[in-house]
């Protein structure tokens, strides 16, 4: 379904008809250029299953005027149809380009050869960001030990989720992280699952796991926060469908987005020990061993920049290094992107001063990347590198 609100932009005037596509939330935030002045209009829609109401939330108000008289802005809130641009009166585009789409996605869904992520998902279907709020909150009522209040919201979801009451915070955390996972989380998961089956004894990594607080409710809050504007780029990452030129996210609201990078970012690296611990078991039969440090304590309080060097020529273990770029964190972190919203392009510098220019999306799926890479190390701690529990009878 799509909706037409007519607005009018309060620095220039301009007049613009949306054509705004009804998705899989019950909410909607857009943020996109003024097409006459460029200067940036945010639009939110709310209670869209209900009565539905329009949030004029900057630079824009409500207006009034025939269907033909103003240029047509497109939303979507799913697919990666962008802020498309349409001529005045033109009755087509915006259905055909939502068809055409998800044409695509299905043409690609049902090329799709990785298997596995067809079946993880089949488990941890993601048709809307439902599922994953509904765990979230359940696990962050258990961290403050609001066990009751966690059984009762629970019973009170029954018919939309059938899950269990009173179970373990990490029974439901291991969910949560399992409906974050896409392809390229399921791939580094499976790919450091297999260089654990080469490195023999690990119990001392497991032993430095447990000293260490591997709980990362907190970065995942963040990106569940921000997620009107990952929602789209993670719709394809999630399913593992490539991502056309052509796609562009529908919000660009990178004043909400950017610091996102850099916290991610520190989350990963405090689990960096993990690959790092498998590898020198693997090269030199003892997790603390590296080349020239004797001990992952060491390892831990080095530099992040440098964290994944000691990796580098396992291939598996290495998959990482493609969701962690400490140029893009430094970035990040002291706020040095410039953002030019008209191209959606956003241009730092890295470290060494040579410049970058990255879209919009591009930094969407890093940001996405990073935070699948925390979700799969996190699952790996919590299926491989747990002490063993030893039950009353066996002592
Ligand atoms: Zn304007």
């Amino acid at each position: 379904m799509v909706i037409t609100p007519k607005i009018a932009c309060n620095t220039c005037d301009t007049k613009h008809l949306l054509k705004v596509t009804v998705g899989r939330e019950d909410k909607q935030n857009h943020i996109f250029p003024c097409t006459e002045c460029e200067e940036e209009i945010e639009f939110g829609l709310e209670s869209l299953f209900s009565r539905g109401q329009y949030r004029y939330i900057r630079n824009c108000r409500a207006d009034n005027f025939d269907y033909s008289e103003a240029i047509q802005v497109h939303l979507n809130p799913d697919f990666g149809t962008s802020h498309k641009i349409v001529q005045a009166g033109d009755i087509f585009t915006a259905v055909m380009s939502n068809c055409l789409e998800m044409q695509r996605m299905d043409a690609l869904l049902r090329k799709e050869q990785n298997e596995g992520i067809i079946e993880h998902r089949a488990n941890y279907e993601n048709y809307n960001s439902e599922a994953m709020r509904f765990y979230l909150k359940i696990c962050s009522l258990l961290s403050k030990n609001k066990n009751e209040l966690a059984n009762s919201y629970i019973e009170k979801n029954k018919t939309n989720f059938d899950e269990k009451t009173g179970e373990t915070y990490n029974y439901y955390f291991e969910k949560l992280l399992n409906h974050l996972l896409g392809s390229y989380g399921l791939e580094l998961l499976n790919a450091i699952t297999e260089e654990k089956n080469k490195a023999g004894d690990i119990s001392t990594l497991i032993d430095f796991n447990t000293t260490q607080s591997i709980d990362n409710l907190e970065s995942i809050e963040e990106f569940i926060g921000l997620f009107s504007e990952f929602s789209q780029v993670f719709t394809y990452l999630n399913k593992g469908i490539e991502i056309s030129d052509s796609v562009k996210p529908t919000s660009t609201d990178f004043n909400r987005t950017k610091k996102y990078y850099s916290s991610a970012y520190e989350t990963l690296a405090k689990m960096l020990f993990i690959p790092a611990g498998l590898n020198n078991a693997i090269e030199r039969g003892d997790p603390h061993r590296f080349e020239k440090i004797d001990s992952l304590g060491k390892f831990i309080s080095n530099g992040n920049g440098d964290k994944l060097r000691c990796i580098k020529d396992n291939i598996n273990l290495n998959k990482i290094s493609s969701c962690y770029d400490n140029h893009l964190r430094n970035a990040s972190f002291h706020s040095h992107m410039k953002y030019n919203p008209k191209k959606a392009k956003i241009s730092f510098n890295q470290n060494n001063g040579t410049p970058i220019s990255i879209t919009y999306k591009e930094y969407l799926v890093m940001c996405i990347k990073v935070t699948e890479a925390i979700a799969a190390l996190n699952l790996f701690s919590l299926k491989h590198l747990q002490p063993v529990q030893i039950k009353p009878d066996q002592i």
